[in-house]
């Protein structure tokens, strides 16, 4: 556990890899504070997930413990990333999932942005 209750950060998680290119990633997008790439399974005509450089697990650990200049720096890249795509004349959904209820799967930090087509419900129908 970390100092924030959290579980400690998994240094070989995707993502980590993908950030230091021990696998491919499609880049659209890289500056001092984050790194963006095409999801390996998209869907929406865009689906391009945008992720810190620094060893953040969620949401909930990227509030708590980055620093002012990685979060500003974080969402001026979430919102350039769309920018560039076009996606804002449209308009599009940036969504991050947490947790275990929250359907995460990779335990580093990520904004998903989706484009290109409505995009429906905001959260899909409870089941069961
Ligand atoms: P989560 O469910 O954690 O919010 O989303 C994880 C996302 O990462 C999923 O949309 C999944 O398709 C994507 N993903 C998982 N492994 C890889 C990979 O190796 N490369 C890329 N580009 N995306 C991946």
């Amino acid at each position: 556990m970390s100092m924030t209750g959290l579980p400690s950060y998994d240094d070989g998680n995707v993502f980590a890899r993908i950030l230091r290119n021990e696998i491919p990633s499609k880049r659209v997008h890289e500056d001092e504070w984050a790194i963006a790439f095409h999801d390996i399974s998209p869907q929406a005509p865009v689906h391009i997930l945008v992720i810190p450089r620094g060893p953040y697990i969620s949401l909930a650990d990227f509030s708590a413990r980055a620093s002012d200049a990685e979060i500003a720096g974080f969402w001026r890249a979430v919102g350039a990333v769309a920018r560039e795509h076009g996606l804002e004349a449209k308009g599009y959904r940036a969504l991050t999932n947490i947790g275990s209820d929250g359907g995460q799967e990779v335990p580093h930090f990520h904004v998903h942005l989706f484009g290109g087509r409505p995009l429906g419900r905001m959260v899909p129908p409870a089941v069961g």
